[in-house]
């Protein structure tokens, strides 16, 4: 995002810069001249005095005034010393404390005028001096983040000496400087690598961002242009009347961001650019149908579909939802490991004549045998799960590359700009009519009496209900409650014949088996480690007790809420927790004021940062120098119409 520079000469080509040097550079990722004029300073120090009256209780700043004292220097453990005098400044009389300098003991003399830089407190009076400034004419004394493989005056000199010698290619257009009061790129680096005051900085680093964050965007959208070809093949057209006589037969009205998803859809599939479309929503906000109905228009064009997902069980789940809304109209297959050969023989042999309309599996989809007449529609869901290389597989049997990705992962507007930005989006935001709010409380562990006794009665009623656990090292058990003490708990409240446990060290068969065991609500509590994040579905469910809640983070703890709330009945979210953070605090009351999956994923951003969020990392956040995405949402935006604007002309 960040090669301004072209021809980018290597730092070997500037002047003092030998082999020791370069290694040492090089450690620090400093590698060619985009890398020096891009390594932005870290902090700038305003060398013009202030009035010390107006601090406030402690601040960082330059003060100016007389020597009252003679300095002196004692030496302390470790070689360590201390140099201290005590001058006066706007009728402040205060003591300066230098680390390690005792050299300065020559240079301060008293009755002489003085500037120092440092932290300066009001209330001890006293000042913890960082820099004595001789007269200069640098206004800002700027450092960079060298990790000592540098002196910051050998790194400045080496920008001054980068800039000489290069040639800068790349820059915003005239327009957009013009039109957002930029300035050109070689201009703004220079500035904030050599400014005169804040106000250069600032003006700087807008440029500079706005400059990363308009270069990711052109990117993203040459990427888009690359991806959607224009080709009559992705074609698909489907029987728009018997579409629409099919989305009648449905036992429920559609919602409004459903009806909007399935358009945006069928438009694609009509239109000669391929698909290439996130559908975003909660779960259990009518993902699988909206895609369904998609399948049922291609299959009027005699297109197959393909929906892929990331584990057996949500196959199997997948796989049962849909052939209770769509049998008879649509055949449907279901392809995974565990289906046996023989099975596996006949579902190849009906792809391949077109008998079957859907199939539905794991990554046991993307293995060569398996051949499509006409494969033309292809869902992923939790994309994110999937190597690059596993989804390609897939779009490569298609003829017609329509793809579609499904997340119930609610990804932050931010975020969906830069890592999804070549896609388009729809999302369903509002849930299926008669869907009542999960009610969330969080309770502390000694409350746990009032906890059991509201189970209690939620069990009285003929309702199920999780309880969950995060799984705990033998060593941290002291002050935490383990899946085993929570399971013996509710073993003693409700006896053996309601409770079961399903853990992550289970083998697959004896969790498939305890899973049933609540599913078919024979038994109707649940104890478990996170096992059930994914692909469960129990309707009767109205609890979900989550102990130990401080330890997840908010996308698990809303992907664990999620499980309940599957019918009419009312039901509740319960947080036992004893945070020990502030920030764990904070969680959890976020976690009580919203069922927002997409606020919940912007506070998670924040709190977070970009660089964690929900394993995002390895799909490739872009790296930016000025820029901050958690920050800077408004200028992305900004930049990414732009963007678009440039690529339409
Ligand atoms: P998702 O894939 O987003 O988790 P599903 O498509 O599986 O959600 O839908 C969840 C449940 O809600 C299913 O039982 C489905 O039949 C039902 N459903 C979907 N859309 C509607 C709607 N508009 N009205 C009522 N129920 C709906
Ligand atoms: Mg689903």
């Amino acid at each position: 995002m960040y090669h301004v520079i072209e021809p980018a000469f290597l730092i070997d080509d500037l002047p003092g810069v030998g082999p020791k040097t370069k290694e040492r550079l090089n450690s620090i990722h400093i590698v060619d001249a985009n890398d020096v004029v891009f390594k932005i300073p870290n902090s700038y120090m305003s060398h013009i005095p202030v009035d010390l009256n107006s601090v406030e209780v402690e601040e960082t700043v330059t003060a100016e005034g007389i020597v009252k004292t003679d300095p002196t220097v004692t030496y302390m453990r470790r070689g360590m010393n201390r140099l201290v005098f005590f001058m006066e400044a706007n009728d402040i009389y205060f003591k300066v404390t230098f680390f390690n300098q005792p050299f300065l003991r020559d240079k301060i003399k008293v009755n002489e005028t003085v500037k120092i830089f440092g932290k300066f407190n009001k209330l001890k009076q006293e000042m913890s001096a960082q820099k004595l400034i001789f007269n200069t004419n640098e206004k800002l004394e700027i450092r960079y983040a060298l990790n000592k493989a540098m002196h910051n005056k050998t790194f400045k000199n080496l920008v001054k000496e980068t800039f000489k010698k290069a040639q800068f290619k790349h820059d915003i257009p005239d327009i957009l400087i013009e039109k957002y009061q930029l300035m050109p790129i070689k201009d703004a680096l220079y500035l904030l690598h050599f400014p005169e005051s804040f106000e250069d900085v600032n003006r700087a680093r807008r440029t500079v961002k706005f400059y990363e964050l308009f270069m990711y965007q052109v990117k993203i959208m040459e990427k888009r242009r690359q991806e959607r070809v224009r080709d009559v093949e992705t074609i698909v057209r489907y029987d728009i009347d018997q579409l629409k006589a099919f989305i009648q037969t449905l036992p429920f009205e559609l919602t409004k961001d459903q009806k909007t998803s399935v358009n945006a859809i069928c438009r694609d599939l009509l239109s000669d650019y391929s698909m290439h479309r996130l559908l975003q929503g909660d779960v259990g906000s009518g993902k699988t149908i909206v895609a369904g109905i998609c399948v049922y228009a291609a299959k009027t064009a005699r297109v197959q579909s393909a929906l892929m997902v990331p584990t057996e069980v949500l196959a199997n789940q997948h796989f049962e939802s849909l052939s209770e809304t769509f049998s008879g109209e649509l055949n449907l297959a279901l392809l995974t490991g565990s289906t046996t050969k023989k099975e596996k023989h006949e579902i190849l042999n009906r792809l391949k004549s077109g008998d079957i309309d859907l199939i539905i599996g794991t990554h046991a989809l993307i293995e060569d045998d398996v051949v499509f007449k006409n494969l033309g529609f292809i869902i992923t869901d939790e994309q994110h799960r999937f190597g690059v290389n596993q989804r390609e597989k897939l779009n490569n049997k298609a003829r017609h590359k329509n793809v579609l990705y499904m997340t119930a992962t609610p990804i932050p507007r931010t975020l969906s700009i830069t890592t999804f930005g070549d896609m388009d989006v729809s999302i369903i935001k509002t849930m299926p009519a008669g869907r009542k709010p999960i009610e969330t409380t969080w309770r502390r562990s000694n409350e746990l009496d009032e906890v059991m006794s509201f189970i209690r009665s939620e069990h009285n009623r003929g309702h199920s209900i999780y309880v969950v656990a995060p799984l705990i090292e033998e060593s941290e058990t002291l002050d935490l409650i383990t899946v085993n003490e929570i399971y013996e708990l509710f073993m003693n409240e409700f006896g053996s014949q309601e409770v079961v446990l399903v853990h992550g060290q289970m083998k697959n068969d004896e969790k498939a088996q305890a899973m049933e065991t609540f599913e078919s609500l024979d038994k109707r509590i649940l104890v478990s480690t996170t096992v059930i994040e994914v692909g469960i579905n129990v309707p009767n469910a109205t609890v979900m007790a989550i102990f130990n809640a401080e330890r997840f983070g908010l996308s698990t703890l809303h992907q664990l809420r999620g499980r309940v709330g599957r019918s009419d009945k009312q039901s509740y979210c319960i947080l036992i927790s004893d945070p020990k953070t502030e920030q764990a605090a904070e969680r959890m009351n976020i976690m009580t004021e919203t069922t927002d999956g997409f606020i919940l994923s912007e506070r998670d951003l924040e709190m977070r940062g970009p660089g964690d969020f929900f394993g995002i990392r390895q799909s490739g956040l872009p790296e930016f120098k000025a820029a901050d995405l958690a920050e800077d949402y408004r200028m992305l935006e900004i930049a990414r119409d732009e963007a678009i604007q440039l690529f339409e002309r």
